[in-house]
């Protein structure tokens, strides 16, 4: 694979698909959901090989997520939603339950598999707070390349998917991304792959030829955490970008107020421009220095094993996004064991193996003070 330096502009968007204008727009086609209303006008895409299809934006449900924002984006066509039981406490569901009562026959429903895959237990009670039988896609929640081969996941797949628990399957992962689905798409069992994928993070250039892959193999591609430090202007500029690349069938995102969902819909309707989009890219590269971009070098040079990025992902919760402070407390809540001074003593391996020159320590600190 090339590296970062040796993939050239038009290599970039020869594989991004814009100079093909090769961007995977399709017409409307098999569909178990009854079409949703579409004034958006953008066109539906085929969630890979499924009979899924989807608009180029989608629906996440993190903290700040209103049932009636929800129901409006349905309206507006985005009837493709993603959830976890998890999210806000279970909050998220409850609320996407609400929104999708008595039109259920109008969303594609998502949701992320956070428990064990031997845990039928957790997955009926997962459809039961969301109200339904089952979802059209149920993602497994992995961060760990090693654990996607894990063939309990295969297992639980087909055993959940006979039982009518879910018509698809996917894979989502934010840490230790590119060989996470490197695996995933050497399992060949999925449907489609959930990536945390920004033009801030620091191995973007990886991800195209994974892209193109998965499109070969018939798996669709639903980016998330495309915003992750990246500021509003240049955000919504890189949004046509994103969708114009090879593979990617829809960006999941959570848009908590009707001003959002409008923006992000008159964002996906500009055109994507190479030259344009290589600006954007390299001014997100440069903006973006200092900031996480989850891609999990500093966990691997622990010696502790401690998840170091969590961390540092609770501490920006804190300090960043004001809707995700409680996220920033729950998170750190979880972990089984946060680094902290009396731990680390005076170690700093992390900090030191981390490209984006991320304050590591700095954060463990904080986060130690605020959060513990
Ligand atoms: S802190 Fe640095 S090394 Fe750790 S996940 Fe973030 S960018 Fe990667
Ligand atoms: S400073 Fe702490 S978290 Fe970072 S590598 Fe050392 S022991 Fe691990």
């Amino acid at each position: 694979m090339k590296t970062k330096e040796q993939v050239s502009r038009r290599d970039f968007f020869k594989s991004a698909g814009v100079l093909a204008g090769a961007a995977a727009w399709v017409g409307a086609g098999a569909h178990t959901v009854e079409a949703a209303e579409k004034p958006s006008g953008l066109p539906l895409r085929r969630l890979g090989k499924t009979d899924l299809m989807i608009p180029p934006i989608s629906l996440g449900t993190g903290p700040g997520q209103d049932v009636n924002v929800m129901k409006y984006a349905i309206t507006q066509g985005l009837n493709f939603i993603h959830t976890s039981v998890n999210y806000k406490n279970g909050v998220a569901a409850d609320h996407v339950a609400e929104a999708i009562k008595g039109q259920r026959n109008k969303v594609i429903l998502g949701l992320k598999i956070t428990w064990k895959p031997d845990d039928d237990a957790a997955m009926d009670a997962a459809l039961e707070t969301l109200g339904v039988e089952s979802v059209d896609i149920a993602f497994f929640n992995i961060h760990k390349a090693e654990q996607v081969k894990d063939p309990a996941y295969k297992r639980a797949a087909e055993r959940w998917k006979k039982a009518g628990k879910f018509r698809y399957i996917g894979l989502t992962t934010h840490k230790e991304v590119v060989a996470c689905m490197n695996n995933a798409l050497n399992q060949g069992f999925y449907d489609a792959l959930m990536p945390a994928y920004s033009y801030s993070m620091e191995d973007r250039d990886a991800f195209p030829a994974l892209f193109e892959r998965a499109e070969k193999e018939g798996l669709g591609i639903v980016l998330m955490k495309t915003r992750k430090n990246i500021n509003d202007d240049l955000y919504f500029d890189a949004v046509p970008h994103y969708l114009a690349t090879a593979g990617i069938t829809t960006i999941n995102k959570g848009l908590t107020s009707f001003q959002d969902i409008q923006r992000m819909l008159e964002a996906a309707a500009q055109p994507a421009d190479p030259d344009k989009g290589f600006r954007i890219r390299d001014s997100i590269s440069i903006a973006s220095t200092g900031h996480c971009s989850m891609c999990g070098l500093c966990e691997q040079a622990c010696p502790l094993g401690l998840p170091v990025a969590d961390v540092v992902r609770c501490s920006d919760y804190y300090m960043e996004h004001p809707d995700y402070v409680e996220t920033a407390f729950e998170t750190y809540r979880e972990l089984a064991q946060a680094p902290s001074a009396a731990i680390c003593l005076d170690c700093t391996l992390c900090e030191q193996a981390c490209r984006n020159g991320v304050p590591i320590v700095h954060h463990i600190r904080r986060a130690e003070s605020v959060l513990a």
